[in-house]
């Protein structure tokens, strides 16, 4: 079995039923992509990544970043911009990185759907309507896998429970320039 093929297989079932708040055995040793924030300089999360027990059911299904309006928001991953405008009212830029896509919101976007992006990469600004944690301005970043298994973001920044190792879909994640 190639190793993303096995990755998929040990994320899926480390999120069959049971304890919501053990950490995913299956994801120990697997390779796992690095990425960087999507707020920078590192921010603040407000409120944490809390799955759903039913596809349908209450739950937090990302986490929020706090942020300011107009504020850049960045590419966690490399990928291809698969979704970039308005839904619900709010503006969602999608990023599909192949056996997962990471999502973006409320953001207006700059960028558009087809675009190739490298982690890091500016996909727009964020704005307010739609903020998780009104009045304040938040990212919600989200990260998939398959149709709609919500997967911790934070473990793409080492905040996870388990060990990260950047050798997931070939080329590693690279910080951008700092300013
Ligand atoms: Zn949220």
């Amino acid at each position: 079995m190639p190793p993303l093929a096995a990755l998929v297989l040990a994320v899926a079932l480390s999120l069959a039923p049971g304890p919501r708040t053990a950490p995913p055995p299956g994801l120990l040793g697997a390779t796992v992509p690095v990425g960087v924030w999507p707020l920078q300089p590192r921010p603040e999360v407000v409120a944490p990544f809390d799955p759903p027990d039913s596809p349908y059911g209450p739950g937090h299904r990302g986490v929020d970043l706090l942020g300011a309006p107009g504020q850049a928001v960045h590419a966690a991953l490399p990928g291809t911009v698969t979704y970039a405008g308005r839904l619900a009212g709010r503006g969602v830029v999608v990023v599909d990185h192949g056996a997962t896509r990471t999502t973006y919101q409320p953001v207006v976007a700059s960028v558009s759907v087809g675009a190739t992006v490298t982690a890091g990469a500016v996909l727009g600004t964020l704005e307010l309507p739609g903020s998780h944690c009104f009045p304040r301005a938040c990212l919600h970043w989200g990260w998939i896998l398959g149709a709609q298994t919500y997967l911790d973001p934070l473990l793409l920044v080492g905040l996870g429970p388990v060990r990260l190792l950047p050798l997931w879909g070939g080329e590693p994640a690279r910080a951008p320039p700092t300013r």
